[in-house]
């Protein structure tokens, strides 16, 4: 009985008039029992999305470092995150590991800082379209969820974010049945690699052209413990569909 999980990825979009109005929105959302829900503006914005958003949604940033503080200019820590009252943190993104060359051990140390720190993470993974095409989607997942078991041991402010980069921004989202066999990989490979008590309990989300309409035929499967949703989480009527997909 995993509670049922809802990520909202604004990515770099919005603007103080439109986070205004997403805030507003989510607001009036009525968030469902043993539902989660989380979104994720983008740093600038964090803060003033915390206090003016109700309590039983929380706020992820979209990345922090592996240092407290420090002479790393750019960077926002874990610490600091935590001083604002935000609970969550996306870490691994494929776009951060694509424009910003994470590797899967960097991801794995960044999550293991943020834990320290009291933050919650949304770890991605996922593989491109070349990899899937080439029958390597099982090596690529697990090695990247490797990345992360290597560094840390206690994975209940984990959630697992599965977003095949093919299905990111595209509209071709992943079948049903793409998604749930590639969440029964990664929580047998939990099982054998790290207890079967984390692979139980353990949240599993699924992100890649979520919207309206596939989200509730994805949430039927077993495995499929939620959603991370970029494009239709800036859609404020979207989004609470979504929320109420299970
Ligand atoms: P889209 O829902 O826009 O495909 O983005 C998914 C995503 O990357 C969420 O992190």
């Amino acid at each position: 009985p995993r509670n049922f999980f809802i990520g909202g990825n604004w990515k770099m979009n919005g603007s103080v008039a439109q986070v205004k109005s997403l805030v507003e929105g989510l607001n009036s959302i009525n968030v469902p029992a043993q539902t989660e829900v989380v979104v994720s503006p983008p740093a600038i914005y964090v803060d003033r999305v915390r206090n003016n958003l109700k309590k039983d949604i929380g706020v992820a940033a979209q990345n922090s470092y592996v240092k407290a503080s420090g002479a790393f200019t750019g960077e926002i820590s874990p610490e600091q995150l935590k001083d604002l009252g935000i609970d969550w943190v996306i870490l691994g993104h494929s776009e951060r590991r694509e424009y910003f060359a994470e590797s899967d051990k960097f991801v794995g140390e960044k999550t293991a800082h943020a834990l320290k720190a009291g933050v919650n993470v949304i770890a991605c993974i996922g593989e491109k379209l070349e990899e899937r095409e080439a029958n390597i989607t099982s090596e690529v997942v697990t090695r990247q969820l490797k990345g992360v078991a290597d560094e840390i041991k206690d994975w209940t402010n984990v959630v697992v974010a599965y977003e095949p980069v093919w299905a990111i921004g595209t509209g071709k989202v992943a079948t049903p049945e793409q998604a749930e066999e590639v969440h029964v990989t990664l929580r047998n490979w939990l099982a054998a690699n790290v207890s079967k008590e984390v692979a139980e309990n353990v949240r599993i989300i699924y992100g890649g052209s979520v919207n309206a309409k596939n989200a509730a035929e994805l949430a039927t499967k077993p495995n499929i413990d939620g959603f991370l949703v970029g494009g239709a989480s800036l859609k404020a009527d979207d989004f609470n569909i979504i929320v109420q997909a299970r």
